[in-house]
């Protein structure tokens, strides 16, 4: 908890620092493969780079078939690049594996036109569900991206133009991912996300490494593939021989699943493509619950905060934190900080505002959320952040 004289300063200190700079950028082109990163990232990443923090592995090349492939001779196991497409090899930080009894709910690829019906139907039924956003997508669809943080989605990184990530250099990464980061942090009014999901599952320890250590991102992967993404509008499928043929396909798939073992608990692949991939999951939802899923978020699954920057949707937004700032920014006492207090909490109305007011709105509503709740959340200013650390570091378990 935070000491009454605590939160005292801490308030002060909030409230004389320099407002909020919500820095927006301008964004690249939709569909920009690998966008050239900001000076700023790159000077982040050449810094872990020199510590030996990121490995200098060979860029994959793509197979006229569609595989990344590494040239003869490369490992691609746990002892050598780690590639979960070649090898189907995880990095010691992935999550792919739900507690026992859980069920992670997360969706790829938007936001979309087909995504709104499902934002109503995850927050109808109080159910919040982690969402991969594709930059390009958040550009041409702002209005949906807006829907999503209002209906309460937990918002993750899915890249900026849905490549093999393995195939590209190391630049290529650095935009790819900043620039999605970016594109989350303007549009909602300065949520920096943590968490992002390869397209594809395509990581090596490379990309790994530079997700890590200059945005902190941590790599959620999975433990089922529903392979909805395969159904077109018209409800038959793309894939050939390959995946669910129909609508009644993907729900026996997914139905499948939760009447499976529980140990360890389910990581979905699902999508919000086409309105048959989020017709697979609304139609199936009932047995899920039914069956005794506890049904959760990723980051909800093990009580982690959803952003680097907050708690949740509708909490304060830490100020002081950098997009590609490198991970040597977060000292280990700081994820514990933003344990949410809550998993049921909703969204303000001022995240998805993105003029200076709205910013002035987050932190009186910030204070106020202090002041009256007595939480033990600490609102922070870039004058506060080192006292906060201590604090943190004597007041939490
Ligand atoms: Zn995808």
């Amino acid at each position: 908890m935070l000491w009454p004289a605590t939160l005292g300063l801490l308030l002060t200190s909030t409230l004389a620092s320099p407002l909020y700079s919500r820095q927006t950028s301008t964004l690249p082109a939709p569909g920009t493969r690998g966008p050239a990163p900001k000076s700023e990232w790159i000077a982040v990443y050449e810094a872990a780079k020199g510590a030996g923090k990121i490995p200098t592995f060979v860029s994959a090349k793509l197979s006229g078939a569609g595989n990344p492939y590494y040239p003869p001779g490369v490992d691609t196991g746990e002892n050598g690049v780690c590639s979960w497409s070649a090898a189907a090899c995880f990095g010691d930080d992935d999550i792919s594996d739900a507690p026992d009894g859980m069920y992670g709910v997360s969706f790829d690829d938007g936001p979309l036109p087909s995504s709104p019906a499902l934002y109503q139907f995850l927050q109808k039924q109080n159910q919040t569900a982690t969402h991969f956003f594709i930059g390009t997508n958040i550009v041409n669809n702002p209005d949906v991206f807006r829907q999503a943080l209002a209906s309460n989605a937990h918002i993750g990184v899915h890249t900026w133009s849905h490549p093999y990530m393995t195939t590209l250099n190391d630049t290529q990464i650095l935009g790819e991912l900043g620039w999605t980061v970016q594109a989350i942090h303007d549009l909602s009014g300065g949520l920096i996300p943590k968490f992002w999901r390869p397209p594809y599952g395509d990581a090596d320890n490379r990309v790994r490494a530079i997700a890590k250590e200059v945005f902190n991102l941590t790599l959620v992967g999975w433990n089922r593939d529903s392979d909805d993404w395969c159904l077109n509008e018209s409800g038959g499928s793309s894939c050939g021989s390959y995946g669910p043929k129909s609508t009644d396909d993907l729900e026996n798939e997914l139905r499948s699943w939760v009447v499976g073992g529980a140990s360890p608990g389910i990581i979905g692949l699902e999508h919000e493509l086409t309105s048959k991939s989020v017709g697979g999951f609304v139609n199936t939802y009932a047995g899920l619950k039914q069956h005794g899923w506890d049904a959760r978020c990723i980051p909800d699954l093990f009580n982690l905060s959803w952003y680097l920057n907050s708690a949740t949707n509708g909490q304060p937004i830490k100020s002081g934190v950098s997009i590609g700032a490198g991970l040597s920014s977060f000292p280990p006492t700081s994820s514990s900080i933003f344990e949410p207090t809550s998993t049921t909490s909703s969204p303000s109305a001022s995240l998805v505002l993105t003029s200076p007011v709205a910013a002035v709105e987050s932190i009186s509503q910030a204070v106020q959320h202090i002041a009256s709740s007595a939480t033990s959340y600490l609102a922070f200013s870039p004058f506060s952040v080192p006292l906060a650390f201590v604090l943190a570091a004597g007041l939490l378990a």
